[in-house]
């Protein structure tokens, strides 16, 4: 007889805590198995086969293998194509439900849906959750209906709509009794899927809370240590709830309350405009922008050696930890945009392999409001000045001197472009380009 079970299938919500549709699962009176799938559609289009954030899953999912075999469960991973792995699922077991939490991602919403058809034609069900934002979809909109494309008074009206129910956590420990029983099943190593561990200590999943206290004084300072959160990759892979992380917000500092907000605008942008998720321009016009789009700048910008310090430190910062500093974000996106006309996709693309917190709704609606194609971004016009962000924000240099030590020696390289003379290029090009016809 094939054990009855329901399946709790894990995605970019890694945690047993505070999970919706794992409390979903639990509660559902039928024994749960826990699976994650690593996706080879996805690994496999990872070149670089030490892939910080492959390391990162792994290492999440050695911990919760930890917890759940201290309850006498064990967590089954799988490394295949979802849609075969759900095939073999649905033989091995008699699933009554598949739980899993809400994904906004175009990718991620055709595997859902494929799976979904797989399960009904196998008579099992397919219940997903909201998880990973505070709010979703349509539940923040305007007045009519429709969605907002402007930040600030789609932040009003999130924030007029949270109460305590929206932030209340899951209390999934109170029915962990009800993880399906087996012996442990070990997790595929890194080098069975063909990658590499990688020699670099993850940020903590403890927030600090004087960071987030002292958050709007410091977080513009790329210096500091203690200046951000570094929270990215534990909200991306899940490892952390942002109920969590906004309940101490909302207590704390209303600054660190919008970055959340932020997060949860972009998602909602790429639901309701699935075209950015596509390589498109939020808006139409910017598609006529004439990129010069020259292979050796960027090449240059790639790896940190434009000759404009502010920009090589945060590229660097970028290859050797997959992090980099909001502000250095800016800068560097900004740079590579508007003083070398290098089309944002590129950059987009090059942002999408390095980070560890790497996001397709922050980093698309990011780099388009760096472009200024975006939803609610920067005034074309509007071209950050590598050195007066420099002295405004890395003053002592202690920033550019940890990244780029040899700023000031003769062999570090002459400024790739003349900031007057590339100002005056992207003035001109994007007017051109933006100009009624
Ligand atoms: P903190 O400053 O401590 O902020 C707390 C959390 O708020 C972050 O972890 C993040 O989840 C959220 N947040 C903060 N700022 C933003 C923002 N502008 N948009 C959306 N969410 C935000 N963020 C990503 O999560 N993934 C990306 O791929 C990404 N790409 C970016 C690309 C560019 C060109 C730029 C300018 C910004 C990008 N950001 C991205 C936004 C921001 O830079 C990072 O979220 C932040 O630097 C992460 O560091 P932290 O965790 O210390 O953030």
């Amino acid at each position: 007889m094939k054990p009855i079970v329901n399946i709790i299938w894990f995605r970019r919500d890694l945690r047993l805590k505070d999970n919706a549709a794992l409390y979903h699962a639990l509660k559902s009176g039928v024994p749960v198995l826990p699976i994650f799938i690593f996706d080879t559609t996805i690994l496999d289009q990872l070149q670089d086969k030490s892939d910080k954030r492959v390391a990162f899953i792994h290492s999440a999912l050695t911990e919760m293998q930890t917890e759940l075999v201290g309850m006498g469960s064990t967590l089954q991973v799988f490394h295949g194509k979802p849609l075969d792995i759900f095939a073999q699922l649905v033989q091995l077991y008699t699933i009554k439900t598949v739980f899993a939490n809400h994904d906004y991602e175009p990718y991620a919403l055709e595997r859902d849906k494929s799976i979904a058809d797989l399960l009904t034609q196998a008579g099992v069900g397919f219940e997903t959750y909201k998880d990973q934002v505070i709010f979703e979809k349509d539940e923040v909109t305007k007045d009519d209906g429709k969605p907002y494309t402007v930040f600030t008074p789609y932040s009003k009206k999130w924030k007029a709509k949270l109460n305590a129910d929206y932030l209340k956590p899951y209390l999934t420990e109170q029915y962990f009794t009800a993880f399906y029983k087996q012996s442990p099943i070990h997790i595929p190593s890194l080098a069975s899927m063909n990658f590499q561990e990688v020699p670099i200590e993850f940020p903590s999943k403890k927030l600090d809370e004087e960071i987030v206290r002292k958050y709007s004084q410091n977080r513009d300072f790329p210096a500091l240590e203690k200046g951000t959160s570094k929270m990215g990759v534990h909200l991306r892979f899940g490892t952390v709830s942002v109920r969590a992380l906004a309940t101490i917000a909302a207590g704390l500092n209303e600054t660190y309350l919008n970055e959340l907000i932020w997060r949860d605008f972009y998602q909602m942008i790429l639901w309701h405009f699935p075209k950015v998720g596509k390589g498109h321009a939020f808006k139409a016009e910017y598609e006529k922008i004439k990129w010069r789009n020259n292979e050796a700048e960027f090449q240059k910008w790639c790896e940190g050696k434009t000759g404009y310090p502010i920009v090589d430190a945060g590229m660097r910062e970028l290859n050797a930890t997959g992090f980099m500093h909001n502000r250095v974000r800016m800068i560097v996106a900004s740079f590579l945009t508007k003083h070398l006309l290098i089309d944002w996709r590129w950059g987009e693309a090059y942002f999408a392999n390095k980070l560890l917190d790497f996001d397709l709704s922050a980093n698309n609606g990011s780099w388009q409001w760096a472009a200024s194609s975006g939803c609610d971004a920067a005034p074309y016009f509007r071209v950050f000045n590598p050195y007066l962000q420099t002295e405004k924000f890395d003053k002592d240099l202690k920033y550019i001197k940890q990244w780029v030590p040899e700023f000031q020696e003769f062999n570090y390289p002459q400024p790739i472009v003349v900031h007057e003379v590339a100002r005056k290029r992207v003035l001109e090009t994007y007017a051109a380009a933006l100009k009624p016809v």
